[in-house]
């Protein structure tokens, strides 16, 4: 009986996570979490992130490792890329040539130095969003000591 009633459990917590992966875009673990608890105010942050694990080990959830930040999710479990913005780590789906024509890798002898068993591509730029409010890379931060001068 108690087994019973807690696979029911993991079953509705697992599709709570499910519809945030759907709703989000390759959200962070603290981002399903979030949106998990404005419906369900009590769920912990432990049992999202159980869930979330057991759902990466079934299959049936993806996590896309990003440097410098934070891992994200993805409901898309089928072979895909990423591309992530510079300013504000959105990360969006990239389709690519399946495989990757011999021609991209220019090593003379890559096929016998190494066994190419899969890929990771990651596009990095800025998303349109960004584009549109002018983010630049040379732009200080606020409250940067080039600013405090002009206020002097
Ligand atoms: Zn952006
Ligand atoms: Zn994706």
């Amino acid at each position: 009986m108690e087994a019973q009633k807690k696979s029911y459990r993991n079953t509705i917590q697992k599709e709570l996570i499910s519809n945030a992966l759907n709703e989000l875009n390759h959200p962070t673990a603290d981002e399903i979490y979030e949106h998990i608890r404005k419906l369900y105010p009590n769920i912990s942050r432990g049992t999202v992130y159980r869930n979330l694990s057991l759902m990466i080990e079934m299959g049936q959830a993806d996590k896309i490792p990003v440097s410098g930040y934070a891992d994200r999710f993805d409901c898309n479990t089928k072979r895909h890329y990423h591309s992530r913005c510079i300013s504000c780590g959105k990360v969006m789906d990239i389709e690519c040539i399946e495989p990757l024509p011999s021609e991209f890798f220019k090593n003379d002898n890559l096929n016998k130095d190494f066994d190419i068993q899969g890929y990771e591509i990651t596009l990095v730029g800025l998303c349109s969003d960004c584009r549109e409010k002018g983010y630049s890379k040379n732009k200080k931060p606020q409250g940067s000591s080039a600013e405090k001068e002009v206020r002097k």
